[in-house]
């Protein structure tokens, strides 16, 4: 689904972000990208919608190179949820997580049957959610929206970076338990940065353990656990 063949990213002022990187990730997958501050997990999840170029290699998806990709196509198809909530103010709920949906065109109808069912499966009751805006929700609930709003238009990959770390440890963990559930649902690839192993081993089909901007480890939660 996206393989990165030998990829290396150098920033103009010379910082080697990452050297090398060589994996696929599988269509479906929950992969994990772990490692401390600065080894390169942002940049190699940038990488993949082009937010960053890369300086060597190439990276593919379904077998596509993402150079070939026309920029706004490529990034069409993956949404993306970031730590800091970036919801839009102005808009309630229900339009926030509606903006992709009525780009891409859907129809009225589907868009409102679509935001009812997303809210439902975060937990929270349309009825009540559906017209307040961002700053009449707590943090965790925002968080959520982020998430569902990445998921609206249905993107065959998601990219994650840090998405839970600025929650209090309680919406921390009822986020996490929300995104297993959806995971069951939903089949999407998805590819998720965090520095917290217990998140990783919790959440991940696959980890990967950067360190310095290369690849120490790929493997499963259990194999992590039984070789670390
Ligand atoms: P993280 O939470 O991933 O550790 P950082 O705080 O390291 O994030 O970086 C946040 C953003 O700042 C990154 O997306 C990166 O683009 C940018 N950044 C990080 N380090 C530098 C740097 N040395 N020079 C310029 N920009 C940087
Ligand atoms: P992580 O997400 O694991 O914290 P990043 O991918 O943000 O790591 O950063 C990897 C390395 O690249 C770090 O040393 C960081 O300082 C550096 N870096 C990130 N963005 C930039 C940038 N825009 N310019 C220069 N260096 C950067």
């Amino acid at each position: 689904m996206i393989r990165f063949e030998h990829v290396s990213k150098e920033y103009p002022d010379g910082t080697k972000a990452v050297d090398d990187l060589h994996f696929t990730i599988n269509k479906g997958e929950f992969f994990v990208l772990i490692g401390p501050s600065g080894c390169g997990k942002t940049t190699t999840l940038k990488m993949i919608n082009r937010l960053i170029e890369l300086s060597q290699g190439n990276i593919y998806i379904q077998e596509k190179n993402v150079s070939e990709y026309d920029i706004h196509s490529l990034r069409w198809n993956i949404g993306y949820v970031l730590q800091q909530i970036a919801l839009f103010p102005h808009m309630t709920i229900a339009e926030n997580i509606a903006t992709v949906p009525e780009l891409k065109k859907w129809r009225k109808s589907d868009i409102n049957k679509r935001i009812d069912e997303l809210l439902t499966m975060v937990g929270l009751d349309p009825k009540k959610f559906r017209e307040r805006k961002p700053d009449e929700l707590s943090g965790g609930q925002q968080q959520r929206v982020g998430v569902i709003r990445a998921l609206a238009a249905d993107p065959d990959i998601i990219l994650m970076d840090e998405p839970f770390s600025a929650l209090d440890p309680i919406s921390r963990q009822q986020l996490q338990d929300d995104l297993l559930t959806m995971k069951k649902q939903i089949h999407k690839t998805i590819i998720f940065v965090t520095h917290d192993i217990h998140e990783a081993l919790k959440l991940g089909d696959r980890i990967c353990l950067m360190k310095d901007g290369t690849v120490v480890q790929i493997d499963t939660p259990e194999q992590i656990i039984n070789h670390p």
